[in-house]
C-alpha cells in the first residue's frame, strides 16, 4: 500500500495528471502544510498546443516536454510517482495503480481528455491522432516514410494516396497543422523529393460544421478560411468523414478522398477515471463538478480541467476544455483548499476568458480577445510570444525561439528524420495501450513498393 510513499501528520493531497491543471495545482500548495503526491503515467509534462509543431517537423519533441521531477526540485512536501491509474475507490480513500494503492485525504483528478472517434472504428484503426508526444512522432515519421514509398511507387493512384493528406476537424488543431503541412509542401517537400510533383500533393481539411474555427470571432473563422485557401489547402464544410478504410476517406457511402494519411483532429471526450459513479460523468466523459471543482456528490474529491464538467450561466455546455482553463481552476482550487483548511466557505470559481488564438501559417494568425480581435503578422507575433512564455522550463524556451527562427529565416523546417519509423501493429493509443482489432493485425492499405527491377543489359 502507498508505494513506500512517507506517512505523515500532514493531509495527503493526491493529483491524478500532471498537465497543465495538475502541474499548476502542485506548484501553488508548495508551501502548504499538506503532503502532495502527483501520479501521471509519463514522466514528463507535455505541451499539447505545440504537438502539432513536432508532428510537421517544427520543433523537436524535447522541446515541449518537461522532466516532472526536474520542475518540482526543491519543493519539499512533493511527491512523483510514475504510474496509470485504473480505478479510484471513494469509499477507501484509495486509487489503484499499476504500481499499487495510494490514499488519499483529498484526490484531484486532473487526467484531461482522450481522441474521441464518435465510435468509427475503421478510423480509429488506421486514421493517427494528435493527443501525446508518441503520436506527433509517430504521425512525422509516417508522413515522411509515405513519401519515401510514393517515390517507389509506379501506379499513379496508389502515389496519389501516398501523397495526400486529409485533416478532419476544423477546429484550432485541425486549421494549424494544415496550414503548417500546406507551408512544408510549398517550401520544404519540393527540395527534399525532386522526384516527386507537390502539385499533386492535397491536403484538404474536412469540418461537419459550416465554419472552421467554430468556437473563435466571425472575422477570424473568414481569415483563417483566406490563409488556407492561400496555401491551397482544400477546404471541405458541412461534410463528415464517416469510414476510412483501404486508403478511402468516405464522405458519403461512395464518394472519397484517396489518402493513405488521414489526421483526426475532430474532437475529445474528458478522461474520466472509473470508479468516479456513472450519474456524475456528463455524456462527453467529463466529470460533473460545482463551482468550486467538488466532484457532486463528494467533498473531498476534485476535478480540474478538461475532465471537468463545470457549466456557468454563459456557458451551459461546460468551460471550453483549454489550458487557461484548467490553470485558473488550479489556482483557484488552491485558494479554495487554504479556505478549507481554514474552515471558512470557499469561494465560487469564474473563468477569466483573455482571449483565444489560432496561427496558420508564417505571418498569419488569428487572435479574438474578450474586446477585440487582430491577425495577421501581429497576431502571428503574438500566437509565438504567449507559446514562448508558457513553455515549461527555459532550455525549451530558448531551443524553440531558435528553432522558430531558423524557420522563419530560411523557410525550412529541420526535423524530418524517420528515427523511429511507424510501424501501425505497434500503435498504443493515450493510455498506452493498443485497440484490441489491431494487435494483431497487419497493415493492409498501404500499396506494396514494387519489385526491384534488375536493369537490362
Ligand atoms: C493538439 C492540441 C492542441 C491544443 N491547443 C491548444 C491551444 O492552442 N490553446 C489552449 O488553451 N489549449 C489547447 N489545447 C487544449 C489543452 O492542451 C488542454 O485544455 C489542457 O492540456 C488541459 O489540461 P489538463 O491539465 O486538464 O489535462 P492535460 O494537460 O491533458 O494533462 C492530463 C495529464 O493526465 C495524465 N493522465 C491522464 N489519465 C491518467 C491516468 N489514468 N493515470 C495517470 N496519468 C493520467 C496524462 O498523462 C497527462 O499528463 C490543445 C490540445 C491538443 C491535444
Amino acid at each position: 500500500m502507498d508505494t513506500n510513499l512517507p506517512v505523515t501528520s500532514q493531509p495527503r493531497v493526491v493529483i491524478v495528471g500532471c498537465g497543465f491543471g495538475g502541474l499548476r495545482l502542485a506548484q501553488q500548495l508548495r508551501h502548504d502544510p499538506v503532503q502532495v503526491v502527483v501520479i501521471d503515467r509519463n514522466n514528463y509534462h507535455n505541451f499539447q498546443p505545440l504537438l502539432y509543431q513536432v508532428a510537421t517537423g517544427a520543433l523537436e519533441a524535447d522541446s515541449i516536454a518537461y522532466p516532472i521531477r526536474k520542475i518540482f526540485a526543491g519543493q519539499k512536501n512533493f511527491f512523483f510517482r510514475m504510474a496509470d491509474v485504473s480505478r479510484v475507490d471513494t469509499t477507501a480513500n484509495t486509487v489503484h495503480t499499476n504500481i499499487g494503492d495510494i490514499r488519499y485525504d483529498y484526490l484531484v483528478l486532473a487526467t484531461g481528455s482522450l481522441t474521441n472517434f464518435f465510435g468509427i472504428e475503421s478510423i480509429e484503426r488506421n486514421g493517427m491522432q494528435i493527443k501525446s508526444i508518441p503520436n506527433a512522432l509517430n504521425l512525422r515519421s509516417f508522413i515522411f516514410q509515405n513519401l519515401e514509398k510514393a517515390l517507389l511507387t509506379e501506379d499513379p493512384a496508389a502515389r496519389q494516396a501516398l501523397l495526400n493528406i486529409v485533416v478532419v476537424g476544423g477546429g484550432p488543431t485541425g486549421v494549424e497543422i494544415s496550414g503548417s503541412l500546406a507551408e512544408m509542401r510549398r517550401s520544404v517537400l519540393p527540395k527534399d523529393y525532386p522526384e516527386l510533383d507537390f502539385q499533386h500533393m492535397q491536403i484538404t481539411i474536412v469540418e461537419a460544421g459550416a465554419e472552421l474555427l467554430g468556437p473563435m470571432s466571425p472575422q477570424s473563422q473568414r481569415e483563417a478560411y483566406e490563409y488556407l485557401k492561400e496555401l491551397g489547402v482544400h477546404i471541405l464544410l458541412n461534410t463528415s468523414i464517416k469510414r476510412f478504410e483501404d486508403c478511402k476517406a468516405y464522405y458519403s457511402d461512395t464518394e472519397f478522398i484517396p489518402t493513405e494519411n488521414l489526421i483526426w483532429a475532430a474532437g475529445v471526450n474528458g478522461a474520466a477515471v472509473p470508479g468516479i459513479p456513472e450519474n456524475v460523468v456528463a455524456r462527453n466523459k467529463r466529470i460533473n463538478v460545482n463551482r468550486w471543482n467538488q466532484v457532486e456528490g463528494f467533498t473531498n474529491v476534485f476535478a480540474i480541467g478538461d475532465v471537468a464538467n463545470m457549466v456557468t450561466e454563459d456557458m451551459p455546455k461546460g468551460l471550453p476544455m483549454l489550458a487557461p482553463v484548467a490553470m485558473q481552476q488550479a489556482d483557484h482550487l488552491a485558494d479554495n483548499f487554504r479556505r478549507l483548511a481554514k474552515g471558512q466557505t470557499p469561494v465560487d470559481f469564474k473563468y477569466n476568458n483573455k482571449g483565444v488564438m489560432a496561427i496558420v501559417a508564417r505571418n498569419k494568425a488569428v487572435v479574438d480577445l474578450p474586446k477585440g480581435h487582430f491577425s495577421g503578422f501581429l497576431g502571428w507575433l503574438t500566437w509565438l510570444f504567449v507559446h514562448l512564455m508558457t513553455l515549461v522550463g527555459f532550455r525549451n524556451k530558448v531551443v524553440a525561439f531558435i528553432d522558430w527562427a531558423f524557420s522563419y529565416l530560411t523557410a525550412d523546417k529541420a526535423l524530418r528524420l524517420i528515427i523511429r519509423p511507424f510501424n501501425r501493429r505497434d500503435m498504443k493509443d493515450d493510455k498506452g495501450k493498443r485497440p484490441a482489432e489491431q494487435q494483431n493485425a497487419t497493415p493492409q492499405y498501404n500499396a506494396p513498393p514494387p519489385a526491384i527491377q534488375t536493369p537490362q543489359a
